[in-house]
């Protein structure tokens, strides 16, 4: 089954708002090799992007907003796509508009939220639809003129290379965004993963109960268990520390394992 409908957060708690688009175009074209596709709105706004959203794109990145107007895998109307010709628009399991101003110049947003929220959009891409992480092009564009369906970079790679394009590396269309973005450049934070952990119920000085993890976070059970009957470690005695606690913990009946989500980096191997 391919991925389908909205979410509410992207990658790294980025919330995300709703505003799906009317206008419909059915699933993408999950045989074509996954590929994404970055625009600039060349405006400071949200674009109304016609009757019933029929331009939308997956995501809007704003300035601080990031909106949703179609379901994952759902095809966007973002990009020209003339009668005969190339397929475009279905060919993208996932398209942005960053609100932004493009550059011939190399560049990157100056907002921090939208340097994330794109580093967390090439993450969900990669993870719920295949997309790998890299642009197909180097990220500055070659010389000559970029706004015109001649620029060679729009015949050869599309549609069989997978990974993200800008438009300006589309077949069929001519408009230049995303400029020369440094895709590439933009990077997430680490992975958050799944992991592990002893975790105790204690009563706080002013009598309130509250929870807090008392060993470190492992992948799984048998490397916590480890942890706990293994009396070596790389740092013994704060790990005997902490054993105590699990200890104490243990014979009140107030200790439990939890499943918690973490940054990759913090799980011991
Ligand atoms: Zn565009």
């Amino acid at each position: 089954m391919p991925p389908s409908g909205f979410i509410r957060k992207l990658p790294g708690e980025i919330k995300v708002t709703h505003r799906p688009a009317e206008k419909q175009f059915g699933d993408v074209n999950f045989d074509s090799p996954p590929k994404g596709c970055g625009h600039t709105t060349e405006t400071t706004g949200l674009p109304s992007y016609g009757r019933g959203q029929t331009d939308a794109p997956t995501f809007t990145i704003g300035t601080d907003t990031v909106w949703q107007h179609r379901g994952l895998g759902k095809s966007c109307g973002t990009l020209r796509n003339l009668a005969g010709g190339h397929e475009t628009n279905r060919l993208f399991r996932i398209q942005f508009e960053l609100i932004a101003f493009s550059t011939r110049e190399p560049w990157l947003p100056s907002s921090s939220f939208q340097r994330e929220a794109l580093a967390a959009i090439k993450e969900l891409a990669r993870d719920e639809l295949g997309v790998p992480r890299k642009h197909v092009w180097p990220d500055k564009q070659d010389d000559g003129i970029l706004a015109t369906t001649a620029y060679p970079r729009r015949h050869s790679r599309f549609p069989n290379a997978a990974g993200w394009y800008g438009h300006v590396e589309v077949p069929e269309n001519d408009h230049w965004d995303w400029g020369s973005l440094r895709w590439n450049d933009l990077n997430a934070g680490p992975q958050m993963v799944d992991a592990l952990a002893f975790v105790e119920r204690f009563r706080t000085p002013a009598g309130r109960m509250r929870s807090r993890e008392i060993s470190p976070f492992f992948a799984g059970k048998p490397a916590l268990r480890d942890w706990a009957v293994v009396p070596d470690g790389p740092n013994a005695d704060n790990m005997d520390e902490l054993r105590g606690r699990l200890f104490n913990a243990m014979i009140s009946n107030r200790v439990w394992v939890a499943k918690r989500k973490v940054p990759e980096n913090k799980v011991v191997a």
